[in-house]
């Protein structure tokens, strides 16, 4: 599958200059899904007629001169909990399987203004809660490159979806890692905006202080033209930051053009998994790699420490369950979703909650009401917070040093279904990515070279708040340096 024919800023630009229409563009893209998506599963719900209606819509517009925006024509694919007015919105739990949404979300809406097709809605873990999209109350979504192994999660539909040509980029939200992590195995270009930069209007909560929504691609600009539509300030958002972003098209162009002449580049130690017997050495050897690539082409690349950069999967494992507990308090039978019947009102909804959730939302309500109960609260949730404000005062006074961090995205590529049954295995995937949650920041995943098992490996770009400019500009270095461009589907080629 040749790239311009997939590449979201290719499609745009031909369906803006009227050489391709978007309605061809989609069916095209709807096609590889009717053929290969039975197998793959990146898809809950496939938006077909919703896709051409859209399609149409915007080659109209294009025909009768007006602009069609900056995504014009591009297919997109949704992860699951991202609400869409008429369309299901399922969190990949039994629980919302019938939910309805009567409203947009606010990424949902600034795509379809920029002129972005949605082709469907991805699988995840139930309500984000994963690392391998194994959690999804409806079956699991298969890696494209090697479907007997996991995509990665909890955005694993999302990431398999552009690895397998079903949508040029698609949408998923990170609250430890789910964007970056399934990009790594995926092979694809992952993000996680700074908190706050990009509205969670319309995103069904997990953990609140940590969730952010980003974009899934096959290279770095088609991130960045993703990343200009969804950031910019939103009244229904709470947390959504006033201050404008500048664009990372520009920050792409200019880095393709400039160079990363002295950009300030730190490896960070604690995060690089040397000596650790959890990271794949090809892992490790990749993102030092990515560090000698960085200062081939001009950037000043040292090793830093973070010492309280290894603390944050236990924070978090504490904060996120503790967060969700509360926001997962809503599906109780009546006000949402499910609901089974009992005798009084508190035996339905133990029923509802019994039949709805799956052993892993369970455990994470179970183990977040345990850390904020009285007595357990200090000990548990006030020390992990106690951590969180310990490891914001750390990276900052790193970045007073430091334009942008690096590292392994995860310790391991895509592995086997069932090869982390054990859950504390699998959240160990989650130790490089969750930081950068923690403390609000962004960082990005990008492609560089290929592990064991011939699966790709992702190297990892942090960067202070707001600081995504040097971000992307590190990480088109770094697309070019790759000692692989990217993979080749294996589903649609
Ligand atoms: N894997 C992490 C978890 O299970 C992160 C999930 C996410 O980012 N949504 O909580």
């Amino acid at each position: 599958m040749s790239s311009e024919l997939t590449s979201a800023t290719a499609i745009a630009r031909d369906v803006a200059a009227g050489s391709r229409t978007a309605v061809s563009v989609a069916e095209e893209f709807l096609a590889r899904i009717a053929e290969s998506d039975g197998e793959i599963h990146a898809f809950n719900t496939v938006m077909t007629d919703e896709a051409l209606a859209q399609a149409t819509a915007v080659d109209e517009a294009a025909a009768a001169g007006q602009d069609v925006g900056p995504l014009a024509g591009v297919p997109i694919a949704l992860k699951d909990n991202m609400c869409t007015r008429g369309v299901r919105t399922t969190c990949s739990s039994k629980m919302l399987e019938n939910w309805v949404p009567p409203y947009d979300a606010a990424v949902v809406e600034k795509l379809r203004a920029a002129g972005a097709v949605a082709v469907g809605k991805t699988n995840l873990d139930e309500f984000a809660m994963g690392s391998s999209t194994e959690n999804s109350a409806f079956g699991p979504t298969r890696n494209p490159l090697d479907p007997s192994r996991v995509p990665g999660g909890s955005s694993g539909g999302s990431a398999a979806a552009v690895a397998a040509g079903f949508s040029a980029v698609s949408l998923g939200s990170d609250t430890g890692g789910s964007i970056r992590q399934p990009a790594a195995l995926c092979g694809l270009v992952g993000v996680k905006p700074t908190y706050g930069a990009v509205s969670r209007y319309g995103l069904v909560a997990f953990a609140s202080s940590l969730d952010q929504i980003g974009p899934f691609s096959r290279d770095v600009a088609d991130a960045a033209a993703v990343f200009d539509v969804i950031a910019g300030h939103d009244g229904r958002d709470s947390t959504s930051i006033p201050e404008e972003l500048p664009s990372m098209s520009d920050a792409v162009a200019t880095s393709m053009a400039d160079g990363i002449d002295g950009l300030r580049v730190g490896l960070v130690t604690e995060l690089s998994g040397r000596g650790l017997d959890a990271f794949e050495p090809e892992v490790v050897t990749a993102g030092a790699a990515a560090a000698d690539a960085l200062a081939a082409a001009g950037a000043k690349v040292d090793e830093v420490s973070i010492p309280t950069a290894v603390a944050g999967l236990s924070a978090y494992y504490m904060i996120a369950p503790a967060e969700a507990s509360s926001n997962l308090a809503r599906y109780d039978g009546v006000r949402y979703g499910l609901r089974e019947t009992g005798p009084n009102t508190a035996s339905m909804m133990a029923a509802s909650r019994t039949a709805g959730f799956g052993d892993e939302v369970k455990r994470r309500i179970m183990l977040g009401t345990y850390a904020l109960s009285a007595g357990y609260y200090d000990a548990f949730y006030g020390k992990a917070q106690r951590i969180r404000t310990l490891m914001i005062q750390e990276f900052d006074q790193v970045y007073a040093d430091f334009d942008v961090l690096i590292s392994p995205t995860s310790p391991c590529v895509a592995f086997e279904f069932g090869a982390k049954a054990d859950p504390l295995t699998m959240y160990y995937n989650d130790v490089c990515t969750i930081p950068s949650n923690l403390t609000g920041h962004p960082a990005m995943s990008v492609p560089f070279g290929l592990g064991a098992h011939g699966m790709p490996i992702g190297v990892q770009i942090m960067a202070p708040a707001m600081g995504e400019a040097d971000m992307f500009r590190a990480a088109v270095a770094l697309q070019a340096a790759a000692p692989q461009a990217g993979p080749e589907t294996g589903a649609s080629s």
